[in-house]
């Protein structure tokens, strides 16, 4: 861990002013400074474990938005620690099988689709509205003659099995960039297993997805879902020492890019790009200087994975908050798929990820 030591907290409550958990919970016991304390208390055995301190544990989204401490604490890196020490309740099971087995867990809720708009639970609703796309997880190139390089794509789940254009553009945009596109075996990067505190799955997970990417001879990894791309290119190294090399798709296009809109638009900066892969102002940089109308906007859409199965009402409350922000938009950029899921079936409106947006203009160009 990187982090300084949570003991060294000042109680300056910097972090509370920016968590989304505290601000839909409103009670310390659920803020970032809350976590520390409850953190450092069962470090020091001065309280158990109980199923009430565990929730509040669990209620963090590891957004990232609390790494503004002026101390440098990372309360993040705490939650993973802390919750792949305690007991697992069996409501978090479902996310082990989900991370382990996405085509199986896939191919269930493809069979099931039709009766999941009848689910009381708001996300299986959601899934209801997306169709779930399966296609033989094997190997895949996309050549092109006199390449100018070649990246390999981590599409992530959300992605793989429920945005079929988002895929197409990603391929589509790297080949009229000139290079050439290898989609290796795909798998979960493991984000749910750690966020879940399944420490030992995720590790082994995170072995097989390096011993994947490491055979190949590329310049790099491209992944549209900023929560992969930090844990495939930051987390891996805090478990075992090595990262899969991603690089932001701006540093691909800002040579080559050129556009033409002058659609106006919102630019939703997901969490994870803006508090770990920071590449959301190079982006933006790039869609106003081809025309569009931008404005940025951050802060939680409310999915954060388990919080929005485990903290259902609070992760509605969350994007509630957001859809009355952006309901009147002409056009809603997501710098996530998560993000783009959660607006879609809102909205059911113009909500696209960057990339389709970033291929769709090259193509007109
Ligand atoms: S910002 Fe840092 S020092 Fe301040 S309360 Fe939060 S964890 Fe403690
Ligand atoms: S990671 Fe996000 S939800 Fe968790 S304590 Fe920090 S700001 Fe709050």
């Amino acid at each position: 861990m990187n982090s300084l030591n949570i003991e060294y907290c000042a109680k300056c409550g910097r972090c509370n002013e920016v968590c989304p958990s505290y601000k839909v919970f409103l009670n310390e016991s659920y803020s970032p400074r809350g976590r520390v304390r409850l953190i450092s208390a069962l470090k020091n055995k001065e309280l158990s474990e109980t199923d009430l301190l565990r929730r509040r544990l669990l209620s963090c989204l590891l957004c990232g938005s609390c790494l503004v401490c002026p101390v440098g604490i990372s309360i993040p890196e705490y939650i993973y620690e802390t919750r792949a020490n305690m007991n697992k309740a069996l409501n978090l099971y479902p996310f082990k099988f989900f991370s382990l087995h996405p085509d199986l867990f896939f191919s269930v809720l493809k069979t099931i689709s039709p009766l999941l708009k009848f689910f009381k639970r708001y996300q299986l609703k959601k899934l209801s509205y997306f169709r779930i796309e399966k296609e033989k997880n094997s190997l895949k190139i996309y050549s092109k003659p006199l390449a100018k390089g070649r990246f390999a794509i981590f599409f992530g789940c959300s992605t793989n099995y429920m945005l079929p254009s988002l895929k197409q553009s990603l391929i589509s945009l790297l080949n009229k960039l000139g290079y050439e596109v290898l989609i290796p075996k795909q798998h979960c990067c493991g984000a749910p297993l750690f966020s879940a505190g399944f420490k030992k799955e995720a590790v082994a997970l995170l072995e097989k997805n390096l011993k994947i990417y490491n055979s190949f001879s590329i310049d790099g990894v491209l992944t549209p879902c900023p929560t992969c791309a930090h844990t495939i290119g930051e987390l891996y190294k805090n478990y075992v020492g090595e990262n899969i090399k991603v690089m932001n798709l701006s540093k691909v296009l800002e040579d080559s890019f050129e556009l033409k809109s002058s659609q106006e638009a919102i630019f939703h900066i997901s969490c994870h790009m803006k508090n770990y892969v920071k590449d959301d102002l190079n982006l933006s940089k790039l869609l106003k200087n081809s025309g569009f109308l931008i404005k940025l906007e951050d802060g939680c859409c409310g999915f954060a994975g388990l919080f929005s199965f485990l903290f259902e009402r609070e992760s509605i409350d969350i994007l509630n908050k957001k859809v009355l922000k952006y309901k009147n938009v002409d056009m809603l950029i997501t710098s996530c798929p998560n993000c783009l899921l959660q607006f879609k079936f809102v909205l059911r409106k113009n909500v696209l990820h960057y990339v389709e947006i970033f291929n769709e203009n090259l193509r007109k160009e």
